[in-house]
């Protein structure tokens, strides 16, 4: 049936609305430009988005689409590689359903709700010493309701299987409108009646499996997984064993049957222990022999990556051998002992050694140490996007499996196939399941280059058919971008059975319509435009987003902001919510494998409209002898306006004001205001403002920022103690803001004039310390102002000679002695500030954190995420800033620290606010300063001594 489609997405959207409430419906430009796109190759944008939250919503909008014709699509975290999570009506996005509804230990199941992501599910599951097995390598970002319905697997695979082998049962809002709770049922089970009987559409699928069998079995691929079309063979298994499994109709039907709203996972041990190993080969044939040899080892992961790939991530980035044809990870899992796993790595090593190796294979047991191994490989796919400019990899064959022992003659087709065409590719994947994902790197807006998709397209997918007997789909899902090979793959037979099931239970074919049983061309809908931009839309931003954690919505997260930024309908009037909502906290950028700074291109479209709400303050700010004045006076005054009655006063007239600078904006009565200097730090030290002298030793400026010169949080006296500790009588030359908080509302001119001053100031010295995350990551870059003009240079100077304490510290010649000071931390914890990681330092505050003596250092959970406070943020919209907080403090409460350290003097406000004291917030110079007087005190003498 053909779908009737409105003209209008806002007829759609009003009724939607009178159905579910106005927050839950949206259509405007932000919305459907960030939903238009998923991890594919195509656009496609919808009329209406709904966000839902129930299963009532679920009900109401699967009725509602249905009743009017409108394709409705669900969608979970869009990380598809196929196009299965766009469509042009409603899209149903289930994101905020993402809790845990109940894990039974004993029994090893959790029942989860379709939102979650499998990172998050599984961090959970980890205190139960459980875990959900099938782990794709999109596992930080993908949810369960796209894992279930792709039938995703990953890596793992030879330990834990697909998701269908792990899933018990599910709950399922069919196209009918009735909800299916769907477990395998015995064919004598009067409840398997009951159950035909309320959902009719079941009984022919039941009749046609039981039929068909033989034809079903004739055709069910002979390799060892496989995504591609209905699942008729787990049905068909079901009935060897007198079950209707109906899980296993539901499991990979893509949304194409209707909206999951539950399901039921079988659980896995997490292994006591495990391995992962490097192995680089120098004859790619000796991977695909070493293979059955290493799969006696019983690994849970066997991964290659081909000569090509490796050339294009970059071998010398990755420490990759020149002479590698392949490399091999290769990861072992242990339940027993710690023993049994050197055993086998030894046993490992012995297999790899047979063969011609580049070098001794890398083994880690560390988990630092193996996340490291596994990065490149599990970002690959968007790495890829750094190659070219113009030629991007397009996911079209990316996805075929043959049998393991014939992966290595399928690479060398593959490879000799695509030298003929000229066309740089990548093979990669799980090798122990025989699975490659292909990925040619085109210019698909080229004709040439696009007639060489659509020919390696055809040509590769039947060789894989006829020559290897293999699947053109062994974990993405047919999507739209295999649906059209579907029908070759099986066979009429066989394709008109899934034709059947589609019209059995969506008869209207209102779900993902275009998506497994469909006759489109497999170019429909590719979006030309976006394959020439710099983003691999792998949403891998979006798992760090701090905004989209609190929103779980497309148009309030890092990737949707590119998407929206950068399209030609932008405009900063159609799109001021999203693009104010933005953090500038840089985590997208610090993760982003294809390079890509979101933070930055939001940057600028607010620089082209300056916040002018604000621009009186950073003027004032501009005035030192103005502002500071006030800023005395306030810090004089603060034991009298810092009480309930005041402040609730301050709050109700620093309204109008703030409302000017964003509409979220407030200073609510019961914020913790740090505590105000009535000294600031300058006026501290006056011997250290002093003009630079020429001297014999380095001169050593310390860039102390707004915070520690204003506020009385210790910083500066403890940055200016430990430099002293380490013989260095540091300057404190003139210095304005560094800019971080004005670029953030847009005035990029003033930053400019502020970098122009500081740079100057800073010029005669070595080196430039600061104590700051934020001045830290805006002095290194303050070349980013000056495009083309003298200044870039000497702002390339600074960048150079810039330095964070911990930095300074870490790299010290001298040691000074330590102590543990009286009510020393027992337990100290690290929060990870947002732009020191930016800026590229992770190791040094957590090095010296773990030397303390007399405390013990504990990784809190995320401690990489974002705080919420950002600088300014925390008054320009209080209310998500703190919403973003709750995450971080459950993470510090479950690490029990007394003391939270961090690198920020920005963060330590958003910290002290948000535990209010059920933790010590500290600067990571504070608790090293703490250390060394204790030292000094205690007259301890040598590095780490007085333990
Ligand atoms: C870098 C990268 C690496 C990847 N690696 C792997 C890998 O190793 N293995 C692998 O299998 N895949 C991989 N993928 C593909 C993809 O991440 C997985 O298929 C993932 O499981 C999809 O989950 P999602 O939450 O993003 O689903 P989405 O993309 O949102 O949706 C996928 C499908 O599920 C349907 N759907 C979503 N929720 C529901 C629901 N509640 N009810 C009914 N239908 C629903 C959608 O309609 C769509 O058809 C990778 C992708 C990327 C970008
Ligand atoms: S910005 Fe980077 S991380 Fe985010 S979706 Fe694009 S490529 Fe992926
Ligand atoms: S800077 Fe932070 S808040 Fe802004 S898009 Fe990136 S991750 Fe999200």
């Amino acid at each position: 049936m053909t779908l009737i489609l409105p003209d209008t997405s806002s007829a759609v959207v009003n009724d939607l609305r009178q159905l579910l409430g106005s927050a839950k419906v949206q259509n405007d430009f932000p919305t459907l430009t960030a939903y238009a796109v998923d991890a594919s190759i195509y656009r496609m944008t919808p009329k209406a988005v709904v966000m839902v939250e129930s299963e009532e919503d679920i009900d109401a909008v699967v009725r509602f689409a249905v009743s009017r014709g409108i394709a409705l699509t669900p969608r979970a975290a869009g990380t598809n590689l196929t196009g299965s999570a766009i469509g042009a009506g409603i899209i149903l996005d289930v994101s905020r359903m993402n809790r845990i509804l109940e894990v039974n230990e004993q029994e090893r199941w959790a029942r989860v709700q379709p939102g979650i992501v499998l990172a998050e599910l599984n961090r959970q599951l980890a205190r139960q010493k459980l875990l959900f097995g099938p782990d794709p390598s999109s596992g930080d970002m993908c949810k369960l309701g796209g894992m279930v319905a792709n039938n995703s697997s990953g890596p793992h695979t030879l330990a834990y299987g697909a998701v269908k082998d792990n899933v018990d049962a599910l709950r399922v809002c069919l196209p009918s409108g009735a909800w299916l709770s769907a477990a395998p049922l015995r064919l004598d089970d009067p409840a398997l009646h009951q159950t035909l009987a309320s959902h009719p559409s079941l009984k022919p699928i039941l009749d046609m499996v039981q039929q068909h069998r033989a034809l079903i079995e004739g055709k069910r691929p002979t390799v060892s997984k496989n995504s591609c079309g209905y699942n008729l063979f787990g049905l068909a298994d079901g009935l060897k064993h007198e079950l209707f499994d109906l899980p296993k109709l539901f499991v990979g039907s893509e949304g194409t049957l209707g909206v999951m709203s539950e399901a039921t996972l079988r659980l896995a041990p997490k292994p006591q222990g495990t391995l992962t190993a490097l192995i680089h080969f120098r004859r790619l044939e000796d991977v695909g022999d070493a293979v059955p040899h290493l799969l006696s080892l019983r690994p849970s992961a066997l991964e290659v990556m081909d000569a090509n790939t490796l050339n294009l991530i970059g071998r010398a980035a990755h420490g990759i051998p020149a002479d590698a044809a392949a490399t091999l990870l290769a990861e072992l899992d242990s339940h027993e002992s710690q023993a049994d796993l050197r055993e086998r790595a030894d046993r490992m090593a012995a297999i790899s050694r047979r063969y011609q190796l580049c070098a001794e294979p890398t083994i880690a047991y560390d988990k630092d140490q193996r996340d490291q191994l596994w990065k490149a490989r599990k970002a690959l796919y968007p790495t890829l996007y750094r190659f070219d400019p113009r030629k991007k990899p397009i996911n079209f064959v990316d996805d075929v499996v043959v049998r393991a022992e014939r992966i290595s003659e399928l690479i060398r087709y593959l490879e000799t196939f695509f030298e003929g065409q000229h066309v740089p590719v990548a093979i990669f994947g799980h090798i122990g399941n025989g699975n490659a994902h292909i990925v040619p790197l085109l210019n698909v807006n080229d004709p040439r280059d696009f007639e060489k998709m659509v020919e390696a397209y055809h040509e590769i997918h039947q060789t894989v058919l006829s020559r290897f007997d293999g699947s053109i789909c062994g974990e993405h899902g047919d999507g739209r971008v295999r649906a059209e090979y579907v029908r070759k793959m099986f066979g009429e037979d066989l394709y008109q059975l899934f034709v059947q099931v589609k019209r059995a239970v969506d008869p209207t074919n209102v779900m993902n319509p275009g998506i497994k049983i469909s006759e489109a061309s497999f170019t429909e809908h590719i979006d030309y435009q976006r394959l020439s931009k710099s983003c691999a839309t792998c949403a891998k931003c979006n798992s760090v987003c701090p905004v989209y954690d609190v929103f779980q919505s497309e148009d309030m997260s890092s990737r949707g902001w590119f998407e929206i930024v950068t399209s030609k309908d932008y405009s900063y009037l159609n799109s001021k919510r999203v693009v104010e909502a933005c953090l500038n906290c840089k985590s997208c950028r610090t993760i982003c494998p294809a390079g890509v700074d979101v933070s930055e291109l939001i940057l600028k479209r607010r620089a082209e409209h300056p916040n002018q709400g604000s621009r009186w303050l950073f003027a004032l700010h501009a005035r030192p002898i103005i502002f500071e004045g006030i800023l005395k006076v306030l810090a004089m005054t603060q034991s009298w306006w810092d009480r309930p009655l005041p402040r609730k006063l301050l709050e109700r007239h620093a309204a109008p004001v703030l409302k000017r600078i964003a509409p979220t904006a407030q200073l609510p009565a019961d914020i913790v205001f740090p505590k105000l200097a009535s000294k600031h730090l300058r006026d501290r030290y006056p011997e250290l403002t002093q003009p630079l002298k020429d001297g014999t030793g380095p001169r050593i400026a310390y860039f102390h920022g707004c915070a520690a010169n204003y506020f009385e949080d210790g910083v500066g006296d403890a940055v200016i103690s430990v430099l002293r500790k380490h013989g260095v009588e540091p300057a404190l030359p003139p210095q304005r803001c560094s800019g971080t908080p004005i670029e953030t509302y847009g005035h990029v001119d003033l930053v400019r004039e502020n970098a122009r001053f500081n740079i100057q100031s800073l010029s005669g010295y070595d080196a430039v310390v600061t104590g700051c995350a934020s001045c830290t990551l805006m002095l290194k870059e303050y070349k980013k102002f000056f495009e083309n003009e003298p200044q870039r240079e000497k702002a390339d100077g600074l960048a150079k000679k810039v330095m964070h304490i911990t930095e300074y510290v870490a790299q010290s010649g001298k040691q000074p002695a330590m102590g543990a000071p009286e009510g020393s931390p027992q337990r100290v914890t690290y929060h990870s500030s947002c732009h020191l990681r930016a800026a590229g330092v992770t190791k040094q505050p957590r090095q010296l954190l773990s030397n303390l003596p007399g405390t013990e250092y504990v990784e809190m959970s995320e401690a990489d995420r974002c705080a919420g406070g950002a600088g300014t943020y925390l008054v320009k919209d209080y209310e998500t800033s703190q919403k973003i907080f709750d995450r971080k403090r459950r993470n510090i409460e479950q690490s029990e620290a007394d003391t939270v350290a961090t690198s920020c003097p920005a963060c330590m406000i958003q910290l002290n606010n948000g535990l209010r004291g059920r933790a010590a917030v500290k600067h990571v110079a504070q608790v090293l300063n703490d250390a060394y007087e204790a030292g000094a005190q205690q007259g301890n003498e040598g590095p780490g001594a007085a333990q």
